[in-house]
């Protein structure tokens, strides 16, 4: 752990004081001192609202936002270009949009761009089998292209003319589409992972790792951030995970947000794997292992809206006394805490809860977990008591298909985990989100796994299952995204 009182910068281990103190300290001995400055840990450009002026001096967060954020930040932009209008950001920053990719069933190269799906180039396809000829061109190149390649085509052979001509100037996106938005960015797995790398870096030390723990990540000898292959993809390993990812889109109002846990996991040797969880928009998910021999345990988490909250306006003045105890209800406060005499105060205290909620973006990921729960227990009591068949769509949002395929031993395991997300008073063990997961031991019993050491192992073995996985979560965020307009 790190001294509190030492606050030296992260990357150049140099004394951080004040601007305003500078003048008095320039003289000190000869001590080299830097200007603390205010570092985002998720970036601002993304909504990012938790900062900390003790983490990087002015000039070293000046060096990483070049070095790191300005590459970071234009690689997610493909995604987040429709976000802008809502992200909670504090300054406005510039953006592209286009992401290359590839039509699987028709192998025709695609341009991802404003949410559609179009052919990159122009190009053909014949089959004489069906006698058809299918052209692939952007909507405005279509007419032009069809006239020429037609004509080239029907000299070469005449048999041409009878053919079928169909057009494709877009691709649904629910087809098959392999997006592989590391085209045409020089060094995208390194630049992708030092994003995270810096995300994860940060918020270790904000919350007390000190510089020399921070091995995988932290070069001391040249300042600088470093990429040791730590940076691994999450992705739901176990049953509860597989449920709530396929889900938490309906069932989270704060949806899309973002995420970081700091975690320890117990290694064989007794020492534990020091690793952060980041997750941006709940949809890219990473781990960044950041110690393999670390000494202590430790667990913190934040979690915040990646949007705006909508503004609305409160004229209270307008309400009868009815409706101010409906409005007390809501913000949790109790009315019988006031006299009658007490009615102005009672207001006054109405207004200030209400505009603490409406300025409040964090998410208390323990509620949230606490909703899936019981909504998940509910259904499958109900699927037990033969009330749903697999035309019914659950009032309470969770997919009725998903819990009617889940076999006996995958039931156990959901329940099993639901049983250890609670502790013995009823509330949240969040020290287990992202961190554990109950497995069956192939026998008649089940036991608890690492989730981030699991995914590590099999990596390799899970490639296409977790490209899968990547391609679903995009295609719900860019659903969400779509409907912003
Ligand atoms: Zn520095």
């Amino acid at each position: 752990m790190r001294n509190e009182l030492e606050n030296v910068c992260l990357l150049c281990g140099k004394q951080m004081i004040d601007r305003t103190g500078s003048l008095n300290m320039s003289n000190n001995g000869g001590n080299d001192f830097k200007i603390r400055h205010k570092e985002h840990i998720i970036q601002n450009a993304i909504g990012g609202r938790l900062k900390s002026d003790t983490i990087l001096c002015e000039s070293c967060g000046s060096d990483l936002n070049v070095a790191i954020d300005v590459d970071f930040l234009n690689i997610l932009s493909s995604f987040t270009e429709k976000m802008k209008p809502v992200i909670n950001k504090e300054r406005n920053g510039k953006s592209k949009n286009r992401i290359n990719g590839l039509h699987i069933p028709s192998n025709q190269k695609i341009l991802y761009t404003h949410n559609k799906v179009i052919p990159k180039k122009p190009d053909h396809k014949i089959c004489d089998r069906l006698k058809t000829i299918t052209l692939y061109a952007r909507v405005e190149a279509m007419k032009g292209f069809r006239k020429a390649k037609i004509k080239e085509l029907i000299t070469k052979n005449s048999d041409y003319e009878n053919y079928k001509i169909q057009e494709v100037t877009e691709f649904d996106y629910d087809d098959l589409v392999s997006l592989n938005f590391s085209e045409g960015v020089s060094d995208f797995n390194q630049k992708w992972s030092l994003g995270f790398i810096k995300i994860a870096t940060e918020f270790a030390y904000l919350n007390g790792v000190s510089r020399v723990d921070l091995v995988r990540t932290l070069d001391l000898q040249n300042n600088k951030l470093i990429d040791t292959g730590n940076v691994f993809p999450y992705f739901p390993i176990g049953v509860f995970d597989l449920a709530y990812e396929n889900s938490r889109h309906l069932i989270e109002d704060t949806f899309p947000s973002h995420t970081l846990i700091l975690f320890t996991s117990a290694n064989e040797t007794g020492t534990f794997s020091l690793f952060c969880y980041v997750e941006l928009f709940s949809t890219f998910q990473f781990y960044v292992l950041l110690n393999d021999n670390y000494g202590s345990e430790i667990h913190e988490i934040y979690s915040q809206k990646a949007t705006k909250n909508e503004k609305t306006e409160l004229n209270i003045e307008t309400y009868d006394y009815k409706e101010l105890i409906s409005l007390a209800s809501d913000l949790e406060i109790n009315p019988s805490e006031f006299t009658i005499d007490q009615i102005d105060e009672f207001r006054h205290q109405l207004i200030l809860a209400f505009e603490n909620k409406q300025s409040n973006y964090k998410v208390d990921k323990g509620a949230t977990l606490e909703k899936y729960i019981s909504i998940l227990s509910k259904n499958i009591a109900m699927r037990d008591c033969n009330k749903i068949d697999s035309t019914n769509t659950f009032s309470e949002l969770l997919p009725a298909k998903y819990i009617l395929e889940f076999d006996e031993e995958t039931t156990i395991c959901l329940l099993l985990e639901s049983k250890e997300y609670l502790n013995d008073e009823g509330s949240i063990n969040i020290k287990r989100y992202r961190t554990k997961f109950v497995e069956s031991d192939g026998g008649h019993g089940y036991k608890t796994m690492s989730t981030p050491i699991e995914i590590m192992k099999c990596l390799k073995r899970y490639d296409a299952h977790i490209r899968q996985y990547c391609h679903y979560k995009f295609d719900i965020f860019a659903k969400y995204t779509n409907e912003l307009l």
